[in-house]
């Protein structure tokens, strides 16, 4: 089929609440993507920091294919060793509570508001203005973006937004608050880290008055910013986060994560989910994690990124270069959908956020010479 006619039946049968490249992707492999044509890109998108263990990863393929003949799915009524195995390698490398496991991030998300909502009941939860949590009704009413928000009125009540800042905080929690819910750099919204000032604020101000810091790191995880979790370069603890993306190496998965606090606040019966850790996404997850937690390849990511920082400064057309790890922003001074537009017509896949921001998620496991050839054309194009 030609990219025309995919084009044809999107528009005749496919709600359209995605606007799409006019590309037709047909193959990954690492930091490289195929279109129907051809021709060969960088990818440094990833799929929304979804690969970063690159696209196909051997010892992911390996470990689908593995388990895809062996079993894929029998429900949550009973044990599969991939799964606990990942739970474990989840709590032991974080907060060291436990896991509940979903299938994407908003899910993620959902189960982490219903957590401390019964861990406080009938309590409030803080939300950052320009976070983003996901899409579902629990979710979207943490996401307070106007745009994404207003047409889906009314929302879940009890979500108290505020500015990022110390006063701002200190002025809603109180007793009634249950937990304070950000991102460690926010995403979606230009690539913007918290202030350790923040951040350490917020830890105290839970601490008072018996609420939850809660880190979403649906986005920031799985090794993205050179530490196996975000949380782990800031001053702060949460006590409990949100996981998803990158975590099943290329394939949906969703997790909650406590610390020991809050990690038997679910009971049988509080919540669950059909697909929830399946065989088949664990084992892809477990591949994906023997590469993501290697502290050789975080150390790598930590300094491949101080690399990307330091050579796009040196481009004046280019300001705020920003970000931690292989999370990486700046802005350009057209709209940033025309930048994305032109590199894709160099083959760079990369995407726009926030309102001047184009933002760079490569693979983790980008090679050196892919790196300079990805600033090489983002050079040529500004
Ligand atoms: C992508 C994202 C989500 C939503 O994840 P989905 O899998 O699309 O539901 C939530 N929070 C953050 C920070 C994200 O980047």
């Amino acid at each position: 089929m030609s990219l025309t006619e995919l084009q044809a039946l999107e528009a005749e049968h496919v709600i359209p609440s995605y606007a799409r490249y006019p590309v037709e992707m047909v193959r990954g492999e690492g930091t490289r993507l195929w279109d129907a044509d051809g021709n060969e890109y960088l990818d440094f998108l990833s799929g929304i920091s979804v690969l970063n263990v690159g696209h196909c990863h051997p010892a992911v393929v390996a470990a689908v294919r593995e388990q895809v003949g062996r079993l894929t799915h029998v429900t949550n009524l009973f044990y599969t060793e991939p799964a606990m195995r990942l739970a474990q390698r989840l709590a032991t490398s974080s907060l060291g509570g436990k896991v509940f496991f979903c299938n994407s991030g908003t899910e993620a998300n959902e189960a982490l508001l219903k957590l401390v909502r019964k861990a406080k009941p009938r309590g409030e939860i803080v939300v950052l203005h320009g976070g983003f949590h996901g899409r579902t009704y629990g979710s979207l009413s943490a996401t307070t973006q106007e745009s994404k928000q207003v047409p889906f009125a009314p929302l879940v009540p009890g979500f108290v937004p505020i500015q990022p800042t110390v006063a701002a905080l200190e002025g809603v929690v109180s007793e009634r608050t249950a937990a304070v819910l950000v991102e460690p750099i926010q995403g979606e919204t230009g690539v913007h880290a918290l202030s350790d000032e923040f951040l350490l604020a917020a830890r105290a101000a839970c601490d008072r008055v018996g609420a939850a810091l809660v880190f979403d790191e649906v986005q920031t995880g799985m090794g993205r910013t050179g530490t196996l979790w975000a949380y782990e370069q800031t001053p702060v603890v949460p006590d409990a986060l949100t996981s998803a993306k990158a975590l099943g190496g290329g394939l949906p998965i969703g997790a909650l994560v406590t610390g020991p606090r809050l990690a038997d606040v679910f009971q049988p019966g509080d919540h669950g989910s059909t697909f929830a850790g399946g065989p088949l996404v664990a084992a892809a997850a477990n591949a994906a994690f023997d590469v993501l937690e290697d502290p050789q390849l975080l150390a790598r990511v930590r300094e491949l990124g101080e690399r990307l920082r330091e050579r796009l400064r040196a481009l004046p057309q280019l300001s705020n270069v920003r970000g931690r790890g292989l999370m990486v922003g700046f802005d350009v001074p057209e709209a940033p959908a025309v930048a994305r537009r032109a590199l894709l017509e160099q083959r760079l896949v990369v995407n726009a956020t926030g309102p001047g921001t184009v933002r760079l998620l490569p693979p983790l496991t980008v090679g050196d010479a892919e790196l300079d050839d990805a600033i090489g054309r983002i050079a040529a194009v500004v």
